[in-house]
């Protein structure tokens, strides 16, 4: 990874009066440039070959200028010319995946967050000690196939969007599916409701609801809509579609917007809390936004299943507020609170603590 030191060095040359907000032109592109736009700070669109014609019909979500490389693997030899703009890194779910986390672990470019969680959050062994140490409760795992005694869902490692998951019954469903050549982890397929819940968090925020540093904010929840799983049912049970050869998939094809029984919120915001002072003990805290993907029982209970440490594509949904970003301020979007963020932390000389 590369050093803070350097980080540091980078950061103090750059102008502050004149920072601008880069990320790669995909996932939540027009919302980070569409929020930075709305406070005042300019934006670079990292795009491969060419401009993408398709921001000429979103014209507030473009960026105020392109950056084209060959391709993303490139991004890291084109650090000077980024810092020369005074760029500061957005990270989002597809820039990780295009760079690969080694590389983006490497990139010597101020980014926006701590780049230490990036192992707690790729490892699904280390983000279950980070979960659970938390208090968080999640789906049970089972080492041992003989041991599987519910229904299952088998995740190869490294599997991408959720494909090449699969479920299971029982040992015996297991090992007709199971493809032996790749490394897995089975969870308990926990039954419920999916709520995929955008937190913002803060280390530097004063006032709201406040942690041992910092404040955290809720600013909405999809859901996310899984082909094939999720309309699966209209053409048979699972097992009348095994029998002609259609597997469940859970490919993330779009999403939807949520909102939660109020009752429910005070425990939303003590999971977020307890997700956020365990990340500060265990690596110096994840900083900005995040989003804890659970499954609510009919117990009323939360499993949660994953954590996604940046801004997740389900907050394209309220580019121009949530039901529950809307009680913080009108019309806020996640990447509108980001640049407010990196705003904010410039002002009180802070960048150090947001950036890394
Ligand atoms: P993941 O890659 O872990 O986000 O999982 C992809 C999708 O699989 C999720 O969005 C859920 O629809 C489903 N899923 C994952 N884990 C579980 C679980 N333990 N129980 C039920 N559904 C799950």
């Amino acid at each position: 990874m590369v050093e803070s030191k350097r980080i540091s060095e980078i950061l103090n040359s750059y102008d502050k009066k004149n920072l601008r907000i880069a990320t790669v032109c995909s996932h939540s592109s027009l919302q980070i440039f569409n929020g930075a736009r709305r406070e005042g700070i300019k934006t670079i669109g990292i795009a491969v070959g060419k401009p993408p014609k398709f921001y000429d019909a979103f014209p507030l979500g473009k960026p105020d200028e392109f950056f084209v490389v060959d391709s993303y693997k490139d991004i890291p030899k084109c650090t000077k010319e980024l810092a020369e703009k005074n760029a500061v890194i957005i990270p989002h779910g597809s820039f990780v995946e295009y760079l690969g986390a080694d590389n983006f672990a490497n990139i010597e470019l101020p980014t926006y967050g701590n780049r230490n969680v990036l192992g707690w959050e790729s490892d699904r062994a280390k983000s279950r000690i980070w979960l659970e140490g938390a208090g968080l409760s999640m789906p049970t795992e089972i080492k041992d196939p003989r041991k599987i005694d519910r229904p299952v869902i088998v995740k190869y490692h490294g599997a991408k969007g959720g494909r090449g998951f699969f479920i299971a019954k029982n040992n015996e469903d297991f090992e007709k599916h199971l493809d032996r050549d790749q490394k897995y982890t089975i969870q308990e397929f926990v039954l419920g409701t999916r709520y995929y819940v955008h937190y913002f968090y803060s280390p530097i925020q004063k006032n709201g609801y406040k942690l041992s540093k910092g404040a955290l904010q809720m600013l909405g929840i999809d859901r996310r809509d899984e082909a094939n799983i999720d309309e699966a049912h209209r053409l048979g049970s699972i097992e009348e579609l095994e029998n002609i050869g259609i597997k469940p998939t859970f490919v993330v094809t779009g999403n939807g917007p949520m909102v939660l029984r109020e009752s429910l919120l005070p425990k939303v915001m003590e999971m977020g809390e307890r997700t956020v002072e365990k990340s500060i003990e265990l690596f110096g805290g994840m900083v900005g936004p995040f989003c804890l993907e659970c499954v609510v029982t009919d117990k009323l209970e939360f499993k949660v299943f994953e954590i996604s440490t940046r801004i997740v594509a389900g907050t394209n949904l309220y580019i121009s507020g949530s039901p529950y970003a809307d009680l913080v301020q009108p019309g806020l979007s996640t990447g509108q609170r980001i640049a407010q963020e990196i705003k904010s932390a410039a002002k009180q000389k802070k960048l150090g603590e947001i950036i890394t």
